[in-house]
C-alpha cells in the first residue's frame, strides 16, 4: 500500500516503500500533503474580507475516510484520521501565519474544500444589525411594494432607505430587513421608533461607524426615515426581536362629521381594556386570509377636541387595526368608536407615538 510520506508520519508506518517511492496516497489521495496550496488559497479567497475567526471545512471521500479509520484501529494509540489531520494542520498554519483564530462555534469565515472535485468555496457567516427607525413623512411603505395597475411606487420603502446603507457599509452581497410590525404606508412612526433589523449576507466588513450610519439614512431618504440605536446584534437579540408582540400607542386626527350630541370627552373615558372582535380590514381581503381576530384596546384618551376635530390618543395591544376599530370598516369590527359614540368620522391622520 503507497502511503504519502504525512499519513506515513501520522500512522508511525514503520514499514519500508521499497515498492514505490511516488503516486497517490491510499487514505488521504494525497490531501495533507497539499496543505500548502490549500493555504494559499485561504489566502486568496478570504482576499478583503474582515474577519478574524474561521473554520477548515473538509468534505471528504466515504470510502477514503473509512478505510483510514480502519488502519487507525489497527494501530497501537491513538491518532487523527486524515481528515482531521487536514483541518488540523491548515488550521494551525493559518492562526500561526496570518493570526486568525479556529473558532468551532461560530467562525466568521468558513472555507469548505470539496476532497473529490478539488473545489473549495467560502462560507461567510451573515451580520446582524439592530435599531429602531422613525418614519417622518407619509407616503412610505415599509416594505417595497406593487400597486396594481400603477406598477411600482416611486418612492422607496423603509427597508430599502435603511437596508441598503446598512448592506453597503458592511460590503455584503445583499440583505433582509425585518421589523416588529409595520405601522400603514400614511402614518408616521415617531416616537421611540420601531424595533427592526437587517441581516446582511457574506458581509466583507464586520465592523462600522454607525453615526455615519444614520446620517447616510437620513440624507438618502430625505428625512423621511430615521434610524437610532444602531448597533450588532447577536442571533439570541433577533430571536427576541422576532418574537416581540409590542402595545403600541397611536395618534389619532379626526374630523368628527355633522351633528353630534353625545358627550364624546366623557364617554370615551369609559374604555379601558376594550375587546374587540375584528375581521381582516376589507382593504386587505385581498392580500390576507379573512379570520376574525380579538384584540384589546387599552385606553383611549382625548388629546384635543375642538369644533368638529377630535385628536385621540389611543393604547391597543399589538395587531390592532386602529383605523377599522374608528370607521368600524362597515361592521367588520366590533364594537368600534363610530358605532359607539354614533358620529359619523373621517381620519385625518395616524402617527404612531409609541412601540413598547
Ligand atoms: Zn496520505
Amino acid at each position: 500500500m503507497y502511503l504519502c510520506n504525512k499519513c506515513r508520519e501520522r500512522l508511525s508506518y514503520k514499514e519500508d516503500s521499497t515498492s514505490e517511492q511516488e503516486g497517490v496516497c491510499e487514505l488521504c489521495g494525497n490531501l495533507v500533503e497539499h496543505i500548502d496550496d490549500y493555504f494559499e488559497m485561504f489566502k486568496e479567497e478570504t482576499k478583503g474580507y474582515q474577519f478574524s475567526t474561521f473554520l477548515i471545512g473538509l468534505r471528504v471521500s466515504k470510502d477514503k475516510l473509512q478505510r483510514d479509520i480502519e488502519s487507525i484501529s489497527k494501530m497501537p494509540g491513538k491518532t487523527r484520521n486524515y481528515k482531521e489531520e487536514f483541518q488540523f494542520q491548515l488550521g494551525k498554519k493559518i492562526e500561526a501565519e496570518l493570526h486568525y483564530t479556529v473558532d468551532f462555534e461560530r467562525p466568521e469565515l468558513t472555507f469548505i474544500i470539496n476532497q473529490d472535485n478539488m473545489d473549495y468555496s467560502l462560507w461567510v457567516r451573515p451580520v446582524f444589525v439592530k435599531g429602531r427607525y422613525l418614519k417622518k413623512r407619509r407616503g412610505i411603505p415599509q416594505s417595497p411594494w406593487i400597486k396594481p395597475g400603477k406598477g411600482k411606487e416611486s418612492e422607496k420603502s423603509v427597508s430599502e432607505y435603511v437596508g441598503q446603507p446598512v448592506c453597503n457599509a458592511l460590503e455584503g452581497r445583499n440583505y433582509d430587513f425585518f421589523a416588529s410590525g409595520r405601522e400603514d404606508v400614511d402614518a408616521l412612526m415617531l416616537g421611540n421608533g420601531r424595533p427592526f433589523y437587517v441581516e446582511v449576507k457574506a458581509p466583507r466588513r464586520r465592523s462600522t461607524d454607525f453615526q455615519s450610519l444614520s446620517k447616510r439614512v437620513m440624507a438618502d431618504s430625505k428625512e423621511g426615515v430615521e434610524v437610532i440605536h444602531l448597533s450588532f446584534a447577536e442571533p439570541s437579540e433577533i430571536e427576541e426581536l422576532k418574537g416581540l408582540r409590542s402595545d403600541k400607542t397611536y395618534e389619532v386626527g379626526l374630523t368628527v362629521e355633522g351633528e353630534h350630541t353625545a358627550n364624546i370627552e366623557d364617554r370615551l373615558k369609559g374604555y379601558s381594556n376594550l375587546k374587540i372582535g375584528q375581521k381582516t380590514p376589507s382593504r386587505v381581503l385581498n392580500i390576507r386570509k379573512d379570520k376574525l381576530r380579538e384584540r384589546t384596546i387599552r385606553s383611549i384618551e382625548v388629546k384635543r377636541f375642538d369644533g368638529n376635530r377630535l385628536v385621540l390618543l389611543i393604547k391597543a395591544e399589538a395587531g390592532t387595526y386602529i383605523k377599522e376599530f374608528i370607521t368600524g370598516d362597515h361592521g367588520r369590527t366590533v364594537p368600534n368608536l363610530k358605532d359607539e359614540l354614533d358620529i359619523n368620522v373621517k381620519i385625518d391622520y395616524l402617527n404612531v407615538l409609541e412601540v413598547k
